[in-house]
């Protein structure tokens, strides 16, 4: 049993199994998340028997870091091993300050899955398959992690990295509350934002949740005939049902919800695209976030010229959809989903 993956009542009934009185947890979850300790060891202010006794009944650590690579704009990407020697991806995107920005963010990007199932065209990710799930602890233990390494206070989290969240709904949601509550790193669930391929039953499922998590879908297409080309998940769950169910999203939560997509040169790049896509915007009053794709060694894909992006942005801005075209910061790390982890995999 790992401990970043547990609640405090959780933790504290497994300590009440060994004997230990009620603030044992509280006292335990401190060294963990306040003074960062990375053994049972360092927990001096604990008997040296209950030490030895918490070594053997739990483990600490779900992951360790394999490589870092710093970009020049200061995004820092994490090569993560765990303890079954996978590999995992955790990318540390900080504000970029600027005079007119007060932007303090510090994001961690986190992936959910080993691998992934769902085969989009331009994704490194899923290039090598799938493998497993995350448990909580390890999705946990990546910001923990990252927060160890960099020394910076994370204070907003987006599901953004390896895997599909909404397939391993039941640790990601784990990991999400954990990360939020006061006795670990309390982020507020308005700092965390989740990501999907598009799985309609998990979009459903986390507008019923209390907490009021982000969502973003990643769209990349305006019709079906061009998501589908692209997404095999379209065959599964085609635009009509996905437009559905983010509808019943932001009317649930009262929010708004962010469409993805990625600029790919004359695969979903069409003006007429633009303006199918400013119309399912305006239906489900969502932002849209436009990213120059990021190519990938062996895909072939290639990213449209800036005019051509600036255009795609144009048609949207004037159709009154909130439309940022992002300047992707990590290109020189291979920052892309999955990329990294392909480069060392592949050169091993
Ligand atoms: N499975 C989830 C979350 C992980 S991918 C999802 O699909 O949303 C996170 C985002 O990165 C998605 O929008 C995905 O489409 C995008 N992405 C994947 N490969 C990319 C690439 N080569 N360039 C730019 N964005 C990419």
């Amino acid at each position: 049993m790992n401990i970043k993956g547990l609640y405090l009542e959780e933790l504290a009934k497994q300590l009440a199994l060994l004997g230990e009185p009620a603030y044992r947890a509280e006292q335990l979850l401190q060294w963990v998340y306040v003074k960062q300790a990375e053994s049972f060891e360092q927990m001096s202010n604990l008997s040296a028997a209950l030490r030895a006794k918490l070594a053997e009944e739990f483990t600490l650590n779900a992951v360790s870091e394999v490589t870092t690579r710093h970009a020049t704009d200061t995004t820092e990407k994490f090569l993560f091993q765990l303890n079954d020697g996978s590999l995992i991806e955790t990318v540390l995107i900080p504000a970029t300050p600027g005079l007119t920005s007060t932007d303090d963010r510090q994001t961690v990007c986190v992936s959910t899955q080993v691998g992934c199932a769902f085969g989009c065209k331009f994704c490194a990710s899923g290039l090598d398959g799938f493998k497993r799930n995350l448990s909580a602890a390890e999705i946990v233990d990546q910001v923990w992690q990252t927060q160890k390494l960099t020394k910076e206070k994370v204070n907003n989290i987006v599901v953004m990295g390896m895997g599909e969240p909404f397939a391993n709904y039941e640790n990601v949601l784990r990991a999400l509350r954990i990360l939020n509550a006061p006795w670990a790193f309390g982020i507020g669930a308005r700092k965390m934002t989740v990501s999907t391929v598009g799985i309609v039953t998990g979009i459903r499922r986390l507008a019923e949740e209390p907490m009021q998590i982000r969502l973003a879908v990643s769209l990349h297409g305006a019709t079906d005939d061009v998501r589908g080309k692209i997404m095999p998940i379209n065959r599964k769950f085609p635009m009509n049902e996905l437009v559905a169910a983010c509808e019943y999203y932001a009317a649930t939560k009262g929010k708004m919800l962010t469409f993805e997509y990625i600029l790919i040169k004359d695969v979903n790049d069409m003006i007429e695209q633009a303006h199918k896509l400013a119309a399912m915007a305006r239906r489900v009053h969502a932002k849209v976030n436009l990213i120059p794709h990021n190519p990938v060694e062996g895909l072939g894909w290639q990213r449209p010229d800036r005019d051509r992006c600036k255009v795609f942005q144009h048609v949207l801005r004037q159709a009154a959809i909130s439309a940022t075209l992002r300047i992707d910061k990590g290109a020189d790390i291979a920052a892309a989903c999955g990329q990294l982890r392909l480069q060392c995999e592949r050169a091993t």
